[in-house]
């Protein structure tokens, strides 16, 4: 995910976004209107080679993952001739791609563009993403555009210009021609520029996207205007409107225990600290983590079982919570509903027995059948479990613990 948009959102609400590849996102800006360089995708050296064929003169070979900062990698390569496409292509197939987005064990390349070269006069930003204080979605350009946008972010926010939309109208002539004058842009390029920003806002609004980017927006050398890469992220509560998108899901590219989750019907989110969380509820959700940093620790994911959890995806939770090497402690913090403390309380049991606590599980039920969800791990007398008696209690706990 592009640092910049970090700016607006939190790593909860993009880890709830569906993402998709550079090829496929170029190809919902094309249909929009924005001009992209023509390109194929392959997934094997010699189909590279077949499309450096199809293609006029020098290419550019890009590997297709979901991580940015290819292009510092080495992951994104001017090739002048076939014998520099069959290099770039087998060495990005055979290696995994490390950048400051991937975490160092890094990616598998499994496909690559292949696109056109265009020769470069200057580079834009342009991105889209919802202003989560503001409650609108924003648009943003800026003059320094390329693969140092993160630094001109952090260095020099001046350097990018926002509009806010209104949430129910589109992006504004005004707006156009203010972003617009903020790129420099006149003439014929300004006209091109009014069509991208407008083809960027309807993809965004069509689609339910949660983020969409073009870095670089290019000028050539001969003062054409073109979308050189191209990110879209959608926001997950939206796909079910969008079946199209769906489609495009790459389930190679996601955590694995998010695919477990979403298979068994729970929602499950990683993050970076060593305490695991199963808890019915988002704000649940929010309200414990918030409680586990108060006491000094660090949530390393949470797992929401919601209100019409079953038995067998209770335990499937618990499964998949301690799959996870980096969880040193659990905290099962539910406040019984339509999920009843009991089913909760026989889940524990059953995954204590399939798989074991290796690490301690700290445990706070409250409301519907409360009492027999105690009597059930009581009797059962499972080892590593911990029984808290409020939330604060259950915090201190599964702190102390880890
Ligand atoms: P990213 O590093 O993952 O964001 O990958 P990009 O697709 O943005 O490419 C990175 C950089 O490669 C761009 O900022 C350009 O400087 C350069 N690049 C990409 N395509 C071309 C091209 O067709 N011609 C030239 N000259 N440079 C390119
Ligand atoms: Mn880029």
């Amino acid at each position: 995910m592009a640092r910049i948009v970090e700016l607006f959102s939190t790593r909860t609400g993009e880890a709830l976004s569906m993402k998709v590849h550079e090829y496929q996102a170029r190809r919902l800006l094309a249909e929009a209107g924005i001009p992209v360089p023509p390109g194929e995708v392959v997934s094997g050296t010699r189909e590279a080679l077949g499309a450096f064929g199809k293609l006029s003169g020098r290419v550019v070979v890009k590997a297709q993952v979901f991580a940015g900062g290819r292009g510092k990698a080495g992951f994104v390569k001017l090739c002048e001739d076939a014998e520099q496409v069959r290099a770039a292509a087998e060495f990005m197939l055979a290696n995994r791609m490390v950048s400051p987005q991937t975490g160092p064990q890094g990616v598998a390349v499994k496909r690559l563009l292949i696109t056109e070269a265009v020769e470069i006069a200057h580079e834009y930003y342009v991105g889209m993403t919802i202003d989560r204080a503001k409650r609108r979605p924003v648009i943003m350009v800026s003059r320094e555009g390329g693969v140092e946008i993160e630094q001109v972010a952090a260095r020099n926010p001046n350097a990018i210009v926002k509009e806010w939309l209104h949430p129910h109208l589109p992006l504004q002539p005004f707006q156009i021609r203010k972003l617009t004058a903020a790129l420099g842009l006149a003439g014929d390029q300004a006209k091109a520029a009014d069509k991208v920003f407008r083809g960027l806002a309807a993809v965004f609004n069509r689609y339910d996207a949660s983020l969409a980017e073009i870095n670089p927006l290019v000028v050539t050398s001969d003062g054409r205007l073109l979308a050189i890469d191209a990110k879209i992220n959608f926001d997950d509560n939206g796909l079910f409107r969008h079946p199209e998108i769906q489609a495009l899901a790459d389930q190679s590219e996601e955590n694995p225990h998010e695919i477990r989750a979403k298979k068994a019907g729970l929602t499950y989110i990683a993050l970076d600290g060593q305490i695991g969380c199963v808890v019915n509820g988002a704000g649940l959700a929010m309200a414990t983590m918030d409680l586990i940093k108060l006491h000094g620790g660090s949530p390393a994911n949470f797992l929401d079982v919601g209100g019409a959890v079953t038995p067998e995806g209770a335990v499937e939770a618990f499964r998949i919570l301690l799959a996870e090497p980096k969880v040193r402690g659990v905290l099962v913090n539910i406040f019984g509903g339509i999920a009843k403390c009991d089913l909760i309380a026989e889940a524990l049991v059953a995954a204590a027995r399939e798989v074991g606590f290796k690490v301690p599980v700290v445990v706070r039920l409250e409301g519907t059948n409360v009492d027999r969800a105690r009597r059930i791990i009581a009797e059962a007398a499972v080892s590593g479990l911990v029984t808290a008696d409020d939330l604060t209690d259950a915090a201190q706990k599964v702190c102390a613990a880890v």
